[in-house]
């Protein structure tokens, strides 16, 4: 970072001494060399001249006479010193006295240096410019601190300073107020209070290492963490601790929050998993569900059963009555079916266009069936008018019902063909019923024998 490029940075100029003499001479000669040296110069022969002067021009540095009649040097600088505009100009004092009671007392008053009369005019310059440069220094170091403190006072992410036994030592207010500290309250916590005993230990750890060996430890990068507020409720955010580049041991923590991610995380999974027309489960959803289910129902030997569900006569319903309407009767048969997909372990999905299953765990072939025909009447009751329907003058569905208790030959794929054949037999018997199959009988074996052809 160039700080002198900043546009926080003063404009270059040269500096400017003010001169404090009673004597004229005096006065006339340190102007002449002070000019040579490129300084800009102004000059007072008394005290008052010189506060007055001091608090219009703010000069870099006072050369300043102690020997004056009305306010002495001593005086001047006293005053110069309790005004604040003044306070930080470095003064040099000048004087003929040079007992030690002197000198001590001027730097007493606050002095930077005290040069000694007669004058050497080659060790005036010189200690001057040794002044103005220790100025600078001092000037930009503070200047670029107050930089530092603005950013990380401004700044979005929560930065710590940790100490390597992992009390936190300085905390910036976006971490505050991430964690909901007031101002100054984070300051002194552990490191556990926050994370936990378990990962503060291995942040712990890590600062241990990096104490015994500094090249070798590489920043860990972000890590998603979960941390504690001052109310107690945990907070997911991501958290890069990184050793601070400094004699001293100590680590940086940047907090990053995460929360927009995470609710686009969460929408995002919601929307890979769910039919946006219906909100019902989709058909990815539904493939893992039954996946799990059928490995369930091996291990405990329970029954599970399928209905395969398919709108009649839709395509004639859509060009009678538009997409429109037929969008919405979707959405109908959709709650038909999840009323009644009940517990935790029944799930309906949107498997296809017009096509829905419903998956019930637990559940032997009488029920299902029972379960199916509630749902087919369910939707007839509905009287959703369907003009052209050559079978019905409400909408209808045909549902299809397969039943297994699955051993380790059998494969969900039969599963789901079994159901499906139902559902065209019911289309083929006149649509606006169920029918039904259960492994082990001959239907199943037949479904079977085809699905090897
Ligand atoms: P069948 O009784 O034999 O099932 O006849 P069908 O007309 O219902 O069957 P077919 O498979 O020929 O037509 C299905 C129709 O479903 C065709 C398609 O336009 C419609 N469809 C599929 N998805 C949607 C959808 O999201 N919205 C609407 N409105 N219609 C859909
Ligand atoms: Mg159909
Ligand atoms: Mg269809």
């Amino acid at each position: 970072m160039n700080l002198s490029a900043s546009p926080f940075s003063p404009v270059a100029r040269n500096p400017a001494i003010l001169i404090v003499d009673d004597a004229p001479a005096n006065l006339g000669m340190l102007r002449t060399m002070m000019t040579q040296q490129g300084y800009q110069t102004f000059v007072a022969t008394t005290g008052e001249r010189a506060l007055s002067i001091a608090q219009r021009v703010r000069p870099d540095l006072i050369l300043l006479d102690v020997v004056m009649p009305g306010m002495d040097g001593f005086e001047t600088c006293r005053q110069l010193k309790e005004q604040a505009a003044t306070a930080r100009i470095p003064v040099i004092f000048m004087s003929a006295r040079t007992d030690t009671d002197d000198i001590v007392a001027g730097f007493d008053i606050g002095a930077v240096d005290y040069i000694g009369k007669p004058l050497r005019m080659a060790e005036v310059c010189a200690r001057v410019r040794a002044q103005l440069q220790m100025r600078n220094n001092a000037e930009a170091q503070k200047e670029q601190a107050d930089r530092l403190r603005m950013i990380v006072h401004g700044m979005e992410e929560g930065l710590m300073i940790i100490e390597a036994g992992g009390r936190i030592q300085y905390s910036n207010p976006a971490c505050e107020r991430y964690l909901g500290y007031g101002p100054d309250q984070l300051a002194g916590h552990a490191l556990p209070d926050l994370l936990g005993a378990s990962l503060a230990h291995e942040y712990l750890d890590y600062f241990a290492a990096c104490a015994l060996e500094p090249a070798a430890v590489h920043q860990g990068g972000a890590r998603e963490v979960l941390i504690r507020q001052c109310d107690g409720a945990q907070r997911a955010m991501d958290l890069t601790v990184t050793p601070m580049v400094s004699g001293e041991q100590l680590f940086i923590g940047l907090l990053h929050d995460i929360t927009h991610h995470k609710q686009s995380e969460t929408a995002l999974q919601h929307a890979a998993m769910v039919d946006q027309l219906t909100q019902l489960a989709n058909r990815r959803r539904f493939d893992t569900f039954l996946e799990n289910e059928w490995l369930r129902a091996m291990r405990s030997g329970q029954p599970l059963s399928l209905i395969v569900l398919d709108v009649d006569h839709f395509k004639l319903y859509n060009d009678t009555l538009g997409h429109a309407a037929g969008d919405q009767c979707l959405q109908q048969v959709a709650a038909a079916l999840q009323s009644r997909a009940l517990r935790t372990t029944d799930l309906a999905a949107r498997y296809g266009g017009e096509e829905f299953v419903l998956l019930f765990a637990e559940t032997g072939h009488d029920t299902a069936v029972v379960l199916a025909e509630s749902i087919r009447a369910l939707v007839e009751s509905l009287h959703l008018p369907h003009p052209r329907s050559p079978t019905s003058a409400w909408l209808t569905v045909s549902v299809g019902v397969a039943t297994i208790v699955p051993a380790q030959l059998d494969r969900i794929e039969q599963f789901f063909v079994a159901a499906d054949r139902m559902m065209y037999a019911a289309k083929e018997a006149g649509r606006n019923q169920v029918r039904a199959i259960r492994h082990g009988g001959e239907a199943w074996e037949t479904i079977k024998s085809m699905m090897l052809l």
